[in-house]
C-alpha cells in the first residue's frame, strides 16, 4: 500500500462545468478555472492531493480539434510519473470524441484518465458538477496494492464510469447525458464506489507508455438516408484528398443495392482509401452478409466496423491513417480490437 495519497492531475479543457453567464446577454461562456476550485471547497476533504492545470484559453468542446488532443496527450505524457491518475474537464457535447480519440493515443496507458463535466454550471444550485468531478477524483484515486485500479480512458457522467470510447452523448438535457449501448459500464457510484473489475480494459503492464501525436483529418462521415442522391455521392467519394470514409449504414450495416452505389465504393477502396461500416443504430453491431444488401459490401472490401460507435470509428480511422497502416493491412488491423473499442 502507498504510504503517501494518490496525486491526482485536473486537467481543465473547458464546458459547462466551468463556464458563467454573461452578464452582457445571457450567453454561456468559460471562465477562469481558479473560480472553479473555489466552488467545490469539498476538493480539499478528498484522500488525495489534486494539482490543476489550464487550457490558457478554456473552449466550449464543440471547438474541440486534434490539437487540443495533443495537447491533453502532453500534459499526460509530461505528467505521467508523478501522478497516479488524470481527470479531464471537458464539455460534454464532443467528450466522447476526445475519450475515444485520447484512448488511441495512449497506447499501453497504464493510469486512470477519467473524463468528466456536467450538463449544469458549477455554480448553479441545482448542478451535477459536483457530483461528477468528485466521484470522477475518487474512481482516479482508486488503488489496489499501490497500483491504479482504473487502467484506461473512462468517463463519469451522473453515477457511471464507462470506457470512454464505448460512449455516445445522447442526451442534451438529462444529466444522464451518455450511453454505452455496447459495453456495460465500468464503475458505478451509490453508497459505495462499485467496480466491476472483470469489465476493465487490461493493458500490457510491462509496456511503456507510447503517446501518438499524429492524425490524418481528411476523412469524411457519410450518413445513408433513404433517397440520397447519386450525383452527391459519387461526388463525395470522388474528392481525392479524402484518404478515409466512414459510412453509417442501416441496421446491421446494410446499403442499397443498386450497382452504381456498389461501384462507387469499389472504386473508392480499388483506389486504397478505406470505407468503415457503421452502423446507424445506437446499439448492435455491423454485420455483413446477414442480409443480401449487406453481402456484396463484404465481397469488394468494405472495413466492419462492428459494433464501435461512430465517434470511436472516426478517430480510430484517424489514427490509424495518421500512423500510416498500410492499405494492406488496414482492413485487419481496424476490425481488431486496439483499447477495447470494439467486441
Ligand atoms: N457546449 C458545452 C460543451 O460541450 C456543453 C457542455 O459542456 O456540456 O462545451
Amino acid at each position: 500500500m502507498p504510504t503517501t495519497q494518490p496525486n491526482i492531475l485536473l486537467i481543465y479543457t473547458g464546458g459547462t462545468i466551468g463556464m458563467i453567464k454573461d452578464p452582457k446577454d445571457g450567453a454561456l461562456k468559460a471562465f477562469d478555472f481558479k473560480n472553479l476550485l473555489k466552488r467545490i471547497p469539498e476538493l480539499r476533504l478528498l484522500d488525495c492531493d489534486i494539482e490543476t492545470v489550464s487550457f490558457e484559453d478554456p473552449i466550449d468542446s464543440s471547438n474541440m480539434n486534434p490539437d487540443y488532443w495533443i495537447k491533453i496527450a502532453e500534459l499526460i505524457e509530461d505528467n505521467y510519473n508523478n501522478f497516479e491518475g488524470f481527470v479531464v474537464l471537458h464539455g460534454s457535447d464532443t467528450m466522447s470524441y476526445s475519450a475515444a480519440a485520447l484512448s488511441f493515443m495512449l497506447e499501453n496507458l497504464a493510469k486512470p484518465v477519467i473524463f468528466t463535466g456536467s450538463q449544469l454550471p458549477i455554480g448553479d444550485l441545482r448542478t451535477d458538477a459536483k457530483e461528477n468531478l468528485i466521484t470522477s477524483i475518487q474512481m482516479a484515486s482508486l488503488q489496489r496494492y499501490g497500483k491504479p485500479v482504473i487502467k484506461e480512458v473512462g468517463l463519469y457522467f451522473e453515477y457511471k464510469l464507462y470506457r470512454g470510447n464505448r460512449t455516445t452523448k445522447i442526451n442534451t438535457e438529462h444529466f444522464e447525458a451518455f450511453e454505452s449501448l455496447n459495453y456495460p459500464f465500468l464503475a458505478e457510484s451509490g453508497v459505495h464506489l462499485k467496480v466491476n473489475n472483470d469489465r476493465l480494459f487490461k493493458p500490457n503492464s510491462k509496456k511503456k507508455l507510447v503517446v501518438h501525436k499524429t492524425f490524418e483529418t481528411n476523412i469524411l462521415l457519410i450518413k445513408l438516408f433513404p433517397g440520397i442522391s447519386q450525383p452527391i455521392v459519387e461526388s463525395l467519394f470522388g474528392i481525392d484528398t479524402i484518404k478515409g470514409f466512414v459510412l453509417e449504414t442501416y441496421g446491421s450495416g446494410n446499403t442499397m443495392t443498386e450497382p452504381w452505389f456498389i461501384d462507387v465504393l469499389k472504386t473508392t477502396i480499388k483506389k486504397g482509401t478505406p470505407i468503415i461500416n457503421v452502423t446507424q443504430c445506437a446499439g448492435g453491431s455491423v454485420a455483413m452478409g446477414q442480409y443480401d444488401t449487406s453481402t456484396r459490401l463484404k465481397t469488394i472490401g468494405v472495413i466492419s466496423g462492428k459494433d464501435i460507435t461512430t465517434e470511436s470509428a472516426l478517430a480510430k480511422l484517424m489514427y490509424m491513417l495518421g500512423e500510416k497502416v498500410s492499405f494492406g493491412s488496414f482492413k485487419t488491423i481496424f476490425e481488431t480490437s486496439l483499447r477495447g473499442e470494439m467486441s
